[in-house]
């Protein structure tokens, strides 16, 4: 655990650099998720793109942050923003981001906050601070121009969750994009990323040396699946992340299999209503208001009963930690007709994991075994090697920086395929500052 105490231990260099641009990760630089990315130009105009924790066990915290006036949040999942209330309650920083990132910041907040009081670890902010940072963003929608730090700056699209934005920021000298997490391909909730002309991009790369299958390829087994299940009189449960998951599995069962009986549980539930009331930043707002009318939204514990005889259960935690979908698994693992989907990366340690090399799911502290038929499809929404290959390609710029990216098993072959094709490349370690010149 790092003990935040502002200015004490930011590795951060106290003076702008002499030319050029500086960048320097407090972290997700080497690694998936945990983000933070300072960077200044010779002027000290400087800023912070996003700020987030990883919500491991004990949880992964990025590096402290020096002062800074601006940050912006590229998307509301936890790895991105999970730090910002220790930045404005601590520097009172202003926060840029969609409206639709603002609007469920104040839900991943609180949540955050309760499954750190559940789990016992110490987070370095309190309840006050998200109050302080509710009252410090400051809201842009896609494509619209503002200035800060006396750079032009603007918010794209950049698929993955609705909301979520890549940001381009001209200096005197040079046009930057940092990616976020994106997608280029469309998702059931959202329209993929756009690639733009830049000198300098920051892109991420989660899904480095890794190829999706085609996407047409794993909903016919999803749907093979569940008919194979529910034929049998079984219920499936799919559990899924809260946020763009849940309503993306909803939608895609609502598109292929109309006829089922599904039921919805956990955050996501107020999070597509967030979603809804912000139909520019949603490809098709009417597609995911229809599947949200048809599914059936569990509220109470009678709800929670019901649903057990159901066909389909989508709920949180998406990686079977907590949450509703271990109450269910706790009711469903004894009939053996029943059984799961997971729907995308587990990782090490998390409950999904365990399931998948043991048999075994910690409920309530007892690893208990789980005799139920267990599937694992990718539902991911971050592009693949080949899209962020032909992403970089289509923004030519001179110079790539990959963070967001495992350093041992994703980094290197998107860092060697791309310096082949000649690009500047830097695969960049948290703590320490580069200069673009
Ligand atoms: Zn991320
Ligand atoms: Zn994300």
């Amino acid at each position: 655990m790092v003990f935040y105490s502002p200015g004490r231990t930011s590795l951060y260099p106290e003076d702008p650099p002499n030319k050029g641009i500086r960048y320097h990760f407090l972290g997700g630089g080497d690694e998936v998720g945990n983000v933070g990315c300072v960077f200044e130009d010779k002027f000290g105009n400087k800023s912070l793109l996003d700020y987030g924790l990883t919500p491991t066990d004990p949880p992964r915290y990025p590096n402290e942050s020096p002062r800074v006036q601006n940050a912006i949040i590229t998307h509301s999942h936890i790895d991105h923003i999970g730090m910002v209330p220790w930045l404005c309650g601590n520097y009172n920083s202003i926060i840029h981001a969609t409206p639709l990132t603002a609007q469920i910041s104040r839900l991943v907040w609180n949540d955050c906050y309760k499954v750190s009081r559940i789990e016992g670890y110490p987070l370095t902010w309190d309840k006050r601070d998200i109050d302080i940072s509710l009252d410090n963003w400051v809201t842009h929608k896609y494509d619209k121009k503002w200035e800060m730090e006396s750079w032009e700056c603007s918010l794209k699209k950049a698929g993955h969750i609705p909301g979520a934005a890549m940001l381009s920021v001209k200096t005197d000298s040079h046009k930057l994009l940092f990616t976020g997490d994106f997608d280029s391909r469309d998702s059931p909730l959202t329209s993929g990323a756009k690639p733009e002309k830049c000198d300098s991009l920051f892109i991420e790369g989660t899904y480095g040396g890794k190829y999706h299958i085609d996407k047409q390829e794993n909903i016919k087994s999803f749907v093979e699946n569940i008919v194979k299940v529910t034929d049998r009189g079984g219920t499936v449960l799919i559990p899924a992340f809260a946020n763009g998951r849940t309503q993306d599995i909803v939608m895609t069962l609502h598109k292929y299999l109309p006829e089922l009986d599904v039921h919805v549980d956990g955050m996501g539930k107020a999070i597509a209503k967030i979603q809804m009331e912000n139909p520019e930043e949603l490809r098709d707002v009417e597609e995911l208001k229809e599947a949200w009318k048809w599914c059936r939204r569990v509220s109470s514990k009678s709800d929670k009963k019901k649903a057990l005889d159901s066909d389909c259960i989508v709920s949180t935690s998406g990686m079977m930690d907590g949450g509703p979908s271990i109450w269910y698994l706790n009711r469903l693992r004894h009939d053996t007709n029943n059984s799961i989907i997971l729907t995308g990366y587990q990782a090490p340690g998390s409950g999904g994991d365990m399931l998948l090399n043991e048999g075994r799911v910690n409920i309530w502290g007892n690893k208990t075994r789980i005799p139920l038929d267990v599937e694992q499809l990718s539902f991911s929404t971050h592009a693949g090697h080949k899209e962020i290959v032909e992403f970089v390609e289509k923004c030519d710029p001179e110079n790539v920086v990959i963070y967001h990216s495992d350093s041992k098993s994703a980094r290197p072959m998107l860092h060697s395929e791309l310096t082949s094709l000649g690009f500047n490349v830097n695969s960049p370690k948290n703590g320490n500052s580069y200069i673009i010149n």
